[in-house]
């Protein structure tokens, strides 16, 4: 019995996958796209910055165009998580629930897991433009509006700074984890960004689905929008178990052909070092994809009969 051997192994079928999926097909490579579903796009009330909407786009359409786009090139996302990666001489075999498969190249795109948020129905609260989670994504989106910032640990301040040139009236909580030392009570200060003392203790929803961020000393402080900056952390482990580099927050490593330091396995998206937006998971995917392409036997096209 032969065993298939596919050219490309995509692992996660967000926006970097999906992109990189339709280049492949379209260099007639014959690519896999295993995906556990629950990509970042799905969340996306409606993205107002990826290129040429200008109305936007709901998240959740954008993915579905980018899997009917594969579908014209005979592409399909099959469902599974892979849950083991190893090499086995030049290929590489990944388990997955629907079985194992082989393939000569890997790319990986499997995105970030936001930290867990601390308030009930979050998913409702996001979906309604209440709790966001990307300052670059929606600044814009919410001019004027009251801004809740909840501080991180990576990057204390700079969030409600940012966010202050979008509206006159941004709020800074404090936690527990995450106090302020006095340079940076004096940079919100210049800046005039309000930050509250008491650490912050939980998030509610309001009927009309509003945030209020209660505080140590219970008191309860109401917002038109919040940004839980709580961090995230890269899903590169199946790149960590082949030896793979990666820096902050587990983001991998790669060079300008989007290579790991894995030879043949290449990583796009939020699971690298970089801006997490879809364009640029986009962009990295297109130029993933000629690489791998380049970097695979050529298969010359037969003389049409
Ligand atoms: C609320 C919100 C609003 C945003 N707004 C914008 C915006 O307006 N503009 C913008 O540019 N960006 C926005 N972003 C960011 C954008 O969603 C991400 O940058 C983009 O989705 C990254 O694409 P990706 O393909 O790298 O990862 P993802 O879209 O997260 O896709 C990764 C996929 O890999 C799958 N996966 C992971 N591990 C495995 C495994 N082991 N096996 C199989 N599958 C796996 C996941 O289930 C997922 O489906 C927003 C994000 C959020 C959360």
């Amino acid at each position: 019995m032969t065993i298939q051997v596919h050219d490309t192994l995509i692992i996660g079928g967000g926006p970097g996958g999906l992109t990189a999926a339709i280049y492949l097909r379209r260099f007639r490579r014959e690519t896999i796209v295993i995906d556990k579903g629950r990509s970042r796009l799905d969340l996306i009330p409606v993205t107002h910055n990826f290129p040429g909407f200008p109305d936007g786009i709901k998240g959740f359409q954008l993915l579905d165009n980018l899997r009917c786009q594969l579908g014209n090139y005979g592409g399909e996302v099959t469902e599974g998580e892979v849950t083991a990666l190893r090499k086995e001489g030049d290929l590489f075999v990944a388990e997955y629930d629907g079985g194992q498969l082989r393939a000569r190249t890997v790319l990986l795109a499997t995105g970030i897991a936001d930290a867990g948020l601390p308030i009930e129905n979050w998913r409702e609260a996001v979906a309604a433009g209440a709790v966001r989670l990307c300052p670059v994504c929606d600044g814009f989106d919410v001019l004027d509006k009251r801004i809740a910032i909840v501080s991180s640990d990576t990057n204390p301040v700079g969030h409600a700074l940012f966010m202050r040139t979008f509206s006159s009236s941004v709020t800074l909580f404090e936690r527990d984890e995450v106090r302020l030392d006095g340079e940076q009570r004096r940079k919100l200060e210049a800046a005039n960004v309000r930050y509250v003392l008491a650490p912050l203790k939980g998030i509610t929803m309001s009927e009309d689905m509003t945030p209020i961020l209660h505080t140590a000393d219970d008191e309860a402080h109401h917002f038109d929008v919040v940004y839980p900056m709580l961090g995230e952390a890269a899903r590169s482990d199946l790149a960590q178990e082949l030896g793979a580099r990666t820096g902050n927050c587990m983001e991998l490593e790669v060079d300008e052909h989007q290579r790991t330091t894995v030879p043949g396995l290449y990583a796009v998206g939020d699971v690298v070092k970089g801006l997490n937006q879809i364009s640029v998971a986009a962009g990295q995917a297109a130029v993933a994809a000629t690489a791998i392409h380049n970097a695979l036997p050529r298969q010359f096209r037969a003389s049409p009969r």
